[in-house]
């Protein structure tokens, strides 16, 4: 019985080492569990300009590594695909204020627009509201020992910062954008 037992302990290690390996041969789709579902997703199309086309319902966009690794560059990929953050004030957007609209640098998805930007004073730009509910997922994230709400893009699972509580008026919230998440589309002057 207890040989039996032995055999059976060392069946359940070693079924635990495979999965073990498995998962450490897997490890980046693990961290990429927003993107690799499939499917599709209504989210509200906007125009270059700004203006709200309307609900559409388009397929997820769904990538290897390699395929976002040829798009994007290093510190994009850091970013959206691997939950990175940029350092502040270190590039783009944050002390951007011309009139347009932030798509996700991944699938171009629309996400923010300028007359929602705000002076956070984080060196990150910052956003009281996105352009539409529909166009952001948000979960809960549990890194470094912090519980805070994670903002995706929905149509790519990108990730694209926080969202806090600490906003300005009308909504109170302040999300807390990567600018290496975003791609700025500037207003055509009229
Ligand atoms: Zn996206």
């Amino acid at each position: 019985m207890k040989i039996q037992l032995g055999y059976l302990a060392a069946g359940a290690v070693t079924a635990l080492l495979a999965a073990g390996l498995t998962r450490h041969l897997l490890g980046a789709e693990d961290k990429m569990s927003t993107t690799t579902k499939g499917g599709k997703v209504q989210i509200v199309d906007f125009s270059d300009d700004g203006e709200k086309i309307g609900l559409v319902t388009v397929d997820r966009v769904v990538k290897t590594d390699e395929e976002w690794k040829k798009q994007l560059t290093p510190m994009q990929f850091k970013v959206t695909r691997q939950q990175a953050t940029e350092i502040a004030c270190s590039v783009g957007y944050w002390n951007n204020h011309e009139a347009g609209l932030y798509r996700c640098v991944c699938c171009g998805t629309a996400l923010f627009k300028s007359n929602t930007k705000f002076e956070s004073g984080t060196g990150w730009p910052s956003f009281w509201e996105p352009v539409a509910k529909e166009n952001i997922e948000t979960k809960t994230d549990y890194s470094f020992g912090m519980s805070r709400t994670e903002v995706n893009c929905a149509r790519c699972g990108a990730h694209l910062g926080h969202v806090f509580d600490d906003g300005p008026p009308p909504t109170g919230l302040r999300y807390c954008i990567n600018s290496a998440s975003l791609v700025f589309v500037k207003a055509k002057t009229k």
